[in-house]
């Protein structure tokens, strides 16, 4: 039996922590992925024609831009009072829609969970809190 590699432990890691010890709650999941009171925006996505296209691969149909982001101009209107959303800059966001819990937030988490966690832009892939940072830091040192 081989042992893990640092990378295979850093990503094992980042996995167990995000979806089951988000923020250092226990099953908590996914909170960079909801706005709540945060003054927070999910982007800019820049990588997003090749989303749009992973997704069409995926469903098997068009998907217009706006069932995905949130271009400046709505976006700036949406959120008034949070400053991330008035700056051009961020934009395309992902599109985020009311829910129960945190008042917002991504169109694609369901569950507490990435529901397109293999095809997901490449800012969420790379994203890292400052908690989760923390704690890979203390395991594989970077
Ligand atoms: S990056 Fe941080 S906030 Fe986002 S899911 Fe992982 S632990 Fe939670
Ligand atoms: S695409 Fe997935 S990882 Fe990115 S914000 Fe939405 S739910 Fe979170």
């Amino acid at each position: 039996m081989s042992a893990l590699s640092d990378n295979e432990i850093r990503e094992r890691l980042i996995s167990y922590t995000c979806q089951r010890n988000c923020c250092g709650v226990a099953e908590q999941s996914g909170i960079c992925c909801t706005l709540g009171d945060k003054d927070w925006i999910l982007g800019p996505i820049e990588d997003h024609a090749e989303v749009l296209k992973r997704l069409e691969d995926r469903l098997g149909r068009p998907v217009p831009f706006v069932e995905v982001f949130i271009d400046y101009e709505e976006g700036r209107a949406l959120f008034p009072d949070k400053s991330s959303w008035q700056n051009p800059a961020h934009y395309p966001a992902m599109r985020v829609v009311p829910d129960a819990i945190s008042r917002y937030s991504c169109a694609f988490l369901k569950g507490g969970k990435c529901s397109i966690h293999e095809i997901k832009p490449t800012i969420c892939a790379s994203f890292l809190c400052e908690y989760l940072q923390k704690v890979v830091r203390s395991v594989v040192g970077s």
